[in-house]
This record gives structure tokens, C-alpha cells and sequence, in this order.
């Protein structure tokens, strides 16, 4: 079986600064995600981080990434436009990319998106949130139930300034009152990208099953496909 090898990207900040989120994911969110994927037979696993040379995508990590997750949040502008534009080649020529959490706001995400700002509301109040899993029969979908609730997490509110999505599997609905579209998939190019909403650094998020469960369906969905390179411009017509 050949494996579907997965890149976790993080800033890797916030779990230096505070202490707060240091105490949660003391190895960072990166090493708690790819920890919580390790047991997957058919995933390999690595990291990444902002401060290694190159963001830790050099050309030979992202020519051997089938997916790419990002969690970014304080520091998406020290992210080198150089970088951006390659990841996002890498996803138009087939890399399935999930954005995580404050992902929304990242250059890579924000591009692959186009004009839209991506802006949204938020509010740090420990809401209970309710994830409904509005498409039973995605395979995003499998294995999980009608909805995820999370007791504590940060609230996000529509508008979510976004495309509307191709396909939309997840909506959430806070006990403050807001709803959200949480688990959104696009195609770009040849890739496929998940937005997954869950994942302020301050509570366990990655530490969950059922959250993980959506991310490594996530992973198995935007894999590449591996179908014929595209033909542009002036065509001939196919002689019999
Ligand atoms: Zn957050």
C-alpha cells in the first residue's frame, strides 16, 4: 500500500509565548496533531515548522507532500511570499492543503481563495460549539456522528468572508448565537482544500477523537487523484 505522506505545518509560536498554550500542546500543535496521526497505517507523517530554513518546505518536503495541513495564526506575515507561491503551485498541480483553525487568515489559504478577505468574527468566551455534519454521505463524513460538540472553543461568526464553498460538510452553531461555516471544501487546479474550523491554541482541541477523525478523513479525501495533466490552448481535432 502506498502511503499517503502528510506534512503538519505550525507557526510554533503561541506554544513558546504563553504559558497558557504551552500547558496544553507542550511540544506544540504540530507534534500534537502528527502524534494523534502517527497510528494511521496508511499515513507518514512529518512536520514542519516557521523557523526552520525555508519555513521547513524546502522543494524536495513540499515534491513529497500528498497533503499539507496548516495551522498559522500571529505570525502569517512572516511567511516569505517565495514559500506561498510554491505551496500554492504545488496545490493547483495536485497537493491536497487543509487549513486549520486561524488558517483562514494565512497567505497560502487567502490566496488559493482569491479576492475575498476571509474575514470573519470572533470572540475568545468559551462558547460550547456544535459542529452539524451536513453532508452525511461525504467521505469527510465517515465514521462520525450527526454532530461534534465541544464544550469550550473560541467563537467564530458569519459573515465568514469566503467563496462560497464547492462543497460545504460542516456548519456550527455557538451558544452565543452565531453560526459559521466550519468545514468547507474547494477545489483549485488539480488539489483539493478543506477549511476546519476548531483549533484555538488554548483548549485541547487536537486531542480529540472525533475532531482528529475529520482530519484524517480530510486527508484521505484531498490526496491527490493523479488524473491526466490538463491540455490548454489551441487543439487539433483527434483524427481516428
Ligand atoms: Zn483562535
Amino acid at each position: 500500500m502506498e502511503k499517503i505522506r502528510v506534512t503538519v505545518w505550525n507557526e510554533y509560536r503561541h506554544e513558546k509565548r504563553d504559558e497558557a498554550v504551552a500547558k496544553v500542546y507542550p511540544d506544540g500543535i504540530h507534534s500534537a496533531i502528527a502524534s494523534m496521526l502517527r497510528d494511521e497505517a496508511d499515513l507518514e507523517i512529518r512536520t514542519a515548522t516557521l523557523d526552520e530554513p525555508e519555513h521547513g518546505l524546502t522543494d524536495e518536503v513540499l515534491a513529497s507532500t500528498d497533503v499539507l495541513l496548516w495551522w498559522g495564526h500571529m505570525a502569517h506575515g512572516e511567511v516569505s511570499d517565495e514559500i506561498v507561491n510554491k505551496v500554492c503551485q504545488r496545490v493547483l498541480d495536485g497537493m491536497g492543503f487543509i487549513a486549520l483553525h486561524s488558517g483562514h487568515a494565512s497567505k497560502p489559504f487567502s490566496k488559493l481563495m482569491g479576492t475575498n478577505s476571509g474575514e470573519l468574527k470572533w470572540r475568545e468566551s468559551g462558547d460550547t460549539e456544535r459542529l452539524w455534519l451536513i453532508e452525511p454521505g461525504h467521505p469527510i463524513a465517515a465514521g462520525l456522528p450527526e454532530y461534534i460538540e465541544i464544550e469550550n472553543e473560541e467563537t467564530y461568526g458569519e459573515r465568514f468572508d469566503i467563496p462560497a464553498p464547492d462543497e460545504l460538510v460542516f456548519i456550527s452553531w455557538f451558544s452565543g448565537g452565531e453560526v459559521f461555516r466550519s468545514g468547507c471544501c474547494y477545489n483549485r487546479g488539480l488539489g483539493k482544500i478543506f477549511y476546519f474550523r476548531p483549533g484555538h491554541e488554548t483548549y485541547p482541541i487536537y486531542y480529540r477523537k472525533d475532531i482528529m477523525q475529520v482530519i484524517k478523513n480530510a486527508i484521505r479525501w484531498a490526496k491527490p487523484v493523479c488524473g491526466p495533466k490538463p491540455t490548454f490552448g489551441q487543439y487539433l481535432p483527434n483524427k481516428q
